[in-house]
């Protein structure tokens, strides 16, 4: 594949996250020549560790799935939201849509490096501590340049480039392709601890949603591990954030403390790992695909974290970009923008609204609400379980006004 430091493959990969290691996963079923390359050396900490069952689906297309059973994950099966004296759980197997209704809560670092190990095993080349740091797509074969682990650059002439460089957004950058994400800057502060809660206090298969008892708009998420320990993490607007003062072990801390229901939880936690913050991590961009280049996962579009829906719309887009790459190499003529950006977009779209209704609060009212319609609220279970895309469920098809009638009706009760 190499001479005189240039390389040729048939799909540039950039970035082994979840997007980059399914999609080469998939295209290596299609006997197409892949690299992978990485800048980071796995295993790596990465933040999203709360899997939806749509996710499986993509894992078994891959030919990932056993590695993921057998890798002694926490066992999920739904969702806990609290606030206060609130309290709803959904179970993700009572759902609208056909199809998975578990999954697992997953240590990044492990899960990652568990992919990308199976991407090579099934062919793909896969190369850490390699960073794409400039692209050239006005040709008829795109190529990007490549500062290896060494500091050496080389160049890489594909004859397609997947960008999964997640929020290194490396395409949108060097393509100028960013723009404004329509929400207001959040941010998140979150780490681990040896949670030391007892099994009879807290069910271990559902992420816990709590609200915050004075502030509905600022949310707290704890996802237990199978080894006994659990990621916590706090959302607000950064103005929200920047009130609290210490680093940010101490501002999360005092958060959680401010939440009786959460501070009871994690009353023996063992704070043994300092907290991290991000700030701004809502993006998006002019479009998703271009001559010779589609974006895959948060390389495209980061919505927020409240649905845990960022892997699931990451394996999405590798799935669908694989499909038109088939057709592609096989010579056919294909619309990207038509067959990878639209229909793609459409899941994004239901979760959006999803989101932009839990921070107006009226997707609390819904959760909370007493007696809901068994049907709708399998409707709603569906689309927590990542069932985003699944057309015959009314709220995909007619999200935003399905879901304004519905808050309508909870605030009228
Ligand atoms: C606070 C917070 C909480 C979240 N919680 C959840 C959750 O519970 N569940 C969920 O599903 N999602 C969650 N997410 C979203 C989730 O983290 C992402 O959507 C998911 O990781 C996207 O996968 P990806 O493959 O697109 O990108 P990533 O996982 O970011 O992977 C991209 C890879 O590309 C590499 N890379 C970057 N630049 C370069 C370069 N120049 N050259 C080579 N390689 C490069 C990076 O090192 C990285 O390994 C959360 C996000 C946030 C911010």
């Amino acid at each position: 594949m190499k001479s005189n430091g240039r390389v040729a493959v048939e799909v540039l990969v950039i970035g082994a996250g979840p997007a980059g290691s399914v999609a080469a996963a998939l295209l290596r079923q299609q006997g197409r020549q892949v690299l992978v390359l990485e800048r980071q050396q796995f295993p790596r900490f990465s933040i999203g560790e709360s899997l939806l069952p749509q996710s499986m689906e993509y894992l078994e297309q891959a030919g990932m799935l056993r590695t993921v059973q057998e890798a002694g994950f926490q066992f999920k099966n739904g969702a806990a939201f609290a606030h206060g004296e609130q309290y709803a759980e959904f179970d993700f197997s009572d759902k609208y849509s056909a199809g998975w209704g578990t999954t697992y809560q997953v240590e990044r670092a492990r899960f990652d490096q568990l992919l990308a190990l199976e991407a090579g095993r099934q062919g793909a080349e896969v190369h850490h501590r390699h960073e794409v740091v400039a692209v050239d797509v006005s040709g008829p074969r795109p190529r990007a340049t490549v500062k290896d682990s060494s500091g050496s650059e080389y160049l890489v002439e594909a004859g397609f480039i997947l960008d999964a460089s997640g929020f290194g957004r490396v395409l949108p950058r060097l393509l100028q392709l960013e723009t404004p994400s329509g929400f207001p800057v959040r941010a998140s502060i979150f780490t681990h601890v040896e949670d030391g809660i007892a099994a009879s206090e807290f069910d271990r298969n559902k992420i816990r949603i709590t609200v915050h008892p004075a502030n509905h708009e600022v949310w707290y998420w704890l996802i237990p591990f199978a080894t006994g320990r659990s990621s916590i993490g706090v959302v607000a607007e950064a103005s929200f954030l920047a009130r609290y003062a210490g680093d940010e072990t101490a501002r999360l801390a005092t958060l959680v403390g401010e939440d009786p229901s959460l501070s009871r939880l994690l009353r023996n936690a063992r704070w043994d790992t300092p907290a991290r913050q991000l700030v701004g991590y809502s993006a998006n961009v002019k479009s998703l695909c271009g001559p010779g280049f589609a974006l895959l996962g948060n390389a495209g579009e980061f919505l927020d974290p409240i649905f845990s829906s960022g892997v699931t719309i990451a394996f999405k887009s590798a799935s669908l970009a694989a499909n038109v790459l088939r057709r592609q190499f096989a010579g056919e003529s294909v619309d990207w923008q038509d067959e990878f950006a639209t229909p793609l977009k459409r899941g994004v779209d239901t979760f959006r609204a999803f989101v932009e209704s839990w921070y107006r609060g009226g997707f609390q009212r819904i959760v909370f609400h007493a007696d809901p319609p068994r049907e709708v609220r399998r409707m709603i279970s569906a689309i927590l379980a990542g069932y985003a895309w699944d057309p015959t469920n009314p709220f995909v098809r007619d999200t935003a006004r399905r879901l304004a009638a519905l808050e309508e009706l909870c605030y009228e009760r």
